[in-house]
């Protein structure tokens, strides 16, 4: 057995436990039995005592001393009863001695007639061989006795060795049991971790759907197992997205990829093109597309290390506190020309001096972005309105546009990475559905939210939620 295991450490506890329990339990046992057996005596000792004393040694001056020795040899007969007796007076004269006991389990004590004692004495031997009984009696005339009545405790001790002889006996036995028995309730009560492990060792990557078998039992084992099949959730889908992930990056990386590769290819293979001055506009085009892809690969290479340096807190966010009114009224200046364009609307409606804790650079980058989306997706002779208000909760910026919509169904993606509504449109208005997952981690490292409201042909509202000036969770973060 491994003395490492909790079924050895538990059976080892239970065992020790109830050692430490029996010993005491056997102690005390044996101590109150002692007790109880000595006060036998002493009870039969006072009680003998009290009869001597009050049906004899009161008439004395009747009946005579022979009298007295006659009666307390006949009814008590002290030597078959491996007692002994004496009657002392305060002259030190012997009223009565008997001899010595039978069985000889004590020799009498010398003792003489104790002065000034006015109650029964009781004394036990320092090895327990023997209990002395002292009565001390008066006469009605005045005449002073005493009466000395020794017992041999030999029956107790042999009692209390036998109860001693039973308890060493018992203590091995008792241990055993309750060792064995511990060892297998134990063992019993570990089985379902020890399912819960053989299944866990069977969980990989490759079958991360698998579940521990839950029981219904509401104990440790069955929280145990609830926490470990909600980990167990959350590890399949975040593995989910990091696939999802790696999938929507290599196709993203691959269709630029492949155009400019189709497209030098092209130029190379048509070499009288190339070598003829100036070059033919078909040339001059493919070259353009090439470039162009290129720059979209670039981009989106970037957006993606910026995405990682968030969230790994490698970009470590400011946490100035400033003017947002400001900041978005002169943004919204910025993309004032952009808009207007696309004959699109671009109005504000600031309240004034919102201020707010962070990352100026970072949030303009969250407020650009939805412009830019708003101004990308929606179509000529739309309005675009942007909403800065201060709330409970710090402020809320908004950018609402009449443009499109994003049917509803689509929302809860919307902030995922690579996610687009329509690919193609997007790709080719430039976008590579990385924006807006940089947005919400902006905003979540601020310690607020972004959430977006829309429905197909109903237009869109994104809406930041940032906290109060003084923020904990943004503090952390930089600390971290
Ligand atoms: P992209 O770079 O493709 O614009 P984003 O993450 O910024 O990526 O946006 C994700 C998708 O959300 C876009 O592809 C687009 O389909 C949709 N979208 C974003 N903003 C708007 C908007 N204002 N109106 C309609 N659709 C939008």
């Amino acid at each position: 057995m491994n003395p490492r295991s909790i079924r050895f450490r538990l059976a080892a506890y239970q065992v020790c436990l109830l050692a430490g329990v029996l010993l005491a339990f056997s102690l005390a046992a044996f101590w109150g039995f002692r007790r109880h057996l000595t006060h036998s005596v002493e009870a039969q000792c006072a009680n003998l005592t009290r009869q001597i004393a009050e049906s004899l040694l009161s008439n004395v001056h009747v009946s005579g001393i022979d009298y007295l020795r006659d009666e307390v040899q006949e009814h008590y007969d002290p030597e078959t009863n491996n007692l002994f007796v004496r009657i002392v007076q305060p002259n030190g004269t012997v009223v009565y001695e008997s001899g010595e006991p039978h069985d000889r389990s004590f020799s009498p004590p010398q003792m003489s007639f104790l002065p000034n004692l006015k109650e029964n004495r009781v004394e036990v031997d320092a090895n327990n061989q023997r209990l002395v009984f002292i009565r001390p009696y008066i006469l009605s005339q005045g005449e002073s006795y005493q009466i000395q009545m020794v017992a041999s405790l030999r029956p107790v001790q042999a009692s209390l060795q036998g109860l001693w002889q039973v308890e060493v006996l018992l203590f091995p036995f008792a241990l055993l049991i309750s060792a064995s028995g511990s060892a297998v309730l134990v063992s019993r009560s570990l089985n379902p971790i020890r399912q819960v492990i053989a299944t866990a060792r069977k969980i990989n990557s490759g079958n991360l759907r698998q579940r521990l078998v839950e029981t219904s039992s509401g104990d440790e084992i069955q929280k145990l197992t609830r926490t470990l099949n909600q980990m167990l959730d959350r590890l399949e889908a975040s593995f989910k997205q990091m696939i999802q992930f790696t999938a929507d990056a290599s196709h993203e990386l691959r269709t630029p990829l492949t155009v400019i590769r189709g497209n030098l290819e092209l130029i190379l293979w048509n070499k009288a093109a190339l070598d003829s001055y100036p070059r033919t506009a078909e040339v001059q085009e493919t070259l353009a597309q090439t470039l162009e892809e290129a720059e979209r690969l670039s981009k989106t290479v970037s957006q993606l290390m910026e995405l990682t340096q968030l969230d790994s807190g490698e970009i470590q966010l400011e946490h100035e506190v400033f003017d947002l009114t400001e900041l978005v009224a002169t943004t919204a200046d910025q993309m004032k020309l952009l808009a207007e364009d696309k004959q699109i609307q671009l109005e504000t409606q600031l309240s004034p001096q919102v201020k707010t804790q962070g990352d100026r650079y970072r949030l303009k980058q969250v407020l650009l972005n939805l412009i830019d989306n708003a101004i990308k997706y929606c179509p000529a002779g739309t309005r675009i309105q942007i909403r800065l208000v201060p709330a409970d909760s710090g402020c809320v910026l908004e950018v609402k546009d009449n443009g499109p919509g994003i049917p509803r169904g689509e929302l809860q993606r919307l902030f995922d990475r690579f996610y687009r509504i329509d690919k193609a449109r997007s790709r080719e208005i430039g976008g590579s559905g990385l924006g807006l997952s940089i947005c919400k981690s902006i905003c979540e490292g601020h310690g607020g939210r972004i959430e977006a409201e829309s429905d197909l042909g109903q237009g869109s509202i994104f809406r930041v939620t940032l906290p109060p000036a003084t923020n904990p969770t943004l503090r952390r973060k930089e600390t971290q």
